[in-house]
């Protein structure tokens, strides 16, 4: 049973340059201990949708359709299934949310221990053991994850990018929540640090046995450590599956030019970029908004929008080469 589940979400920005269709129609399930991985370039809606998917909608962000709604155990054995505006009532217990740039998320004029402390809902059972056992469950739990616990007196300004984020990463995962969500966790960092940060993500995922939803723009990142992967392009989802299989097999041509254009080890041949722009977001093309930049574009293509379907087992192309329209 999927743990969090969405149906044809649409989220859009209400600009003064127009309606942005961020997030246009977006349905999939998130499995209980699983790490998802959300890939596409700049600009596809997967921060947008992350947010969604932690409730954080605020103006001129809406939600305009669609649902989404995740199954909250309760403690008392009994699971309830909340949606957008009950999902906030459990961050960080439930679920977490590690922001792009640590370097603008941690508030500068609080010491880290404070953002710890604010970390902890009201109504949390840790709430009554008072502020001296709070800090010593948050310097032990730095502890178990190899920091030091001096940094708790800190201010964000006073520690490096590389221990912001690891900060940020134990902030988000102190309460044990079902889900992480990541967005860019590595973005801005270097090589061996962001090597660091992945594997203290993924093994923490596998000790708490819970969901990590990681976006990045990054495929290596998602080839590292996504046990399933989604493709998203111009606010919609085009490829979604195991990652073994999209990477292996990858149906969706925006998404074999992504995985065409990597890098590979003894390989010196130019690596070819995905040429043209998406479109855009205010008054997108009807059809497939990829037509515009597809090598293997049909002529109802640019009129037809293309439905999701399943290709093989859990793997999913929203593309015309598939189905009633291929040939
Ligand atoms: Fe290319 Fe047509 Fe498939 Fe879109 S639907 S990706 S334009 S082949």
């Amino acid at each position: 049973m999927a743990m969090l589940r969405l149906r044809d979400l649409k989220c859009y920005y209400d600009t003064p340059r127009g309606v942005v269709q961020a997030v246009d129609g977006v349905s999939f399930d998130i499995q209980p201990n699983e790490v998802l991985g959300i890939a596409g370039e700049s600009g596809c809606g997967k921060s947008t949708l992350l947010k969604a998917l932690y409730d954080y909608i605020q103006p001129p962000l809406q939600i305009v359709s669609g649902t989404y709604e995740a199954d909250f155990p309760d403690g008392k054995g009994k699971v309830k299934t909340i949606g957008p505006g009950e999902i906030r009532q459990h961050w960080w217990e439930f679920i977490s949310y590690i922001p792009q740039g640590s370097m603008s998320v941690l508030n500068p004029v609080i010491r880290i221990e404070s953002q710890f402390f604010d970390a902890v809902p009201r109504d949390h059972s840790l709430r009554a053991v008072g502020k001296t056992a709070i800090r010593e469950r948050v310097a032990a739990y730095l502890k178990e994850l190899e920091l030091p616990v001096e940094v708790l007196k800190s201010y964000p300004h006073q520690l490096s990018g590389g221990m912001k984020q690891r900060v940020l990463v134990a902030l988000g995962t102190f309460l044990h929540p079902q889900i992480v969500l990541a967005d860019e966790p590595t973005t801005a960092l270097d090589v061996v640090v962001q090597k660091g940060i992945l594997l203290m993500l993924t093994e923490l995922q596998q000790q708490m046995e819970n969901t990590l939803v990681v976006v990045s723009h990054d495929m290596g990142v998602h080839y590292q450590i996504s046990d399933r992967l989604a493709i998203m392009y111009a606010g919609k989802l085009v490829e979604y599956g195991p990652t073994d299989a999209i990477f292996n097999n990858p149906a969706h041509p925006y998404t074999q030019m992504l995985i065409g254009s990597l890098p590979r080890v003894g390989d010196r041949t130019q690596r070819v970029g995905i040429s043209g722009r998406p479109p855009n977001l205010v008054n997108p093309p009807a059809g497939c908004r990829f037509a515009a930049r597809c090598p293997k574009v049909m002529d109802h293509c640019a009129h037809e929008a293309p439905a999701l379907l399943q290709i093989e087992p859990e793997h999913f192309v929203s593309c015309h080469l598939y189905g009633e329209r291929a040939s």
